[in-house]
């Protein structure tokens, strides 16, 4: 029995830091990695009701999509627009 019980909690060991190591993998905050501009939460029932911690969101610029980290209060840096010199 008492193999039984090691074997458990060695595969539940393994579970959480599988799960640990790929959540800290995710991005985090709502700024797309490749532009650097907020991207668009898409809402996903999954985790919105399973995994409130995770977030689906797509980026218009480059259209990256992908889930990340929610982040409470995160500053967000907002791409100024190009200047066009007038003529
Ligand atoms: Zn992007």
């Amino acid at each position: 029995m008492l193999v039984v019980i090691v074997l458990l909690v060695t595969v539940a060991m393994r579970v959480a830091i599988v799960t640990a190591v790929v959540y800290l993998l995710l991005p985090r905050g709502p700024l797309c990695l490749h532009c650097g501009i907020e991207m668009v939460p898409l809402r996903n029932r999954f985790f919105d009701r399973l995994l409130p911690v995770l977030q689906r969101r797509w980026c218009l610029e480059c259209g990256w999509d992908g889930v990340v980290r929610r982040v409470r209060g995160a500053a967000t840096r907002r791409r100024l627009p190009r200047l066009t010199p007038s003529t």
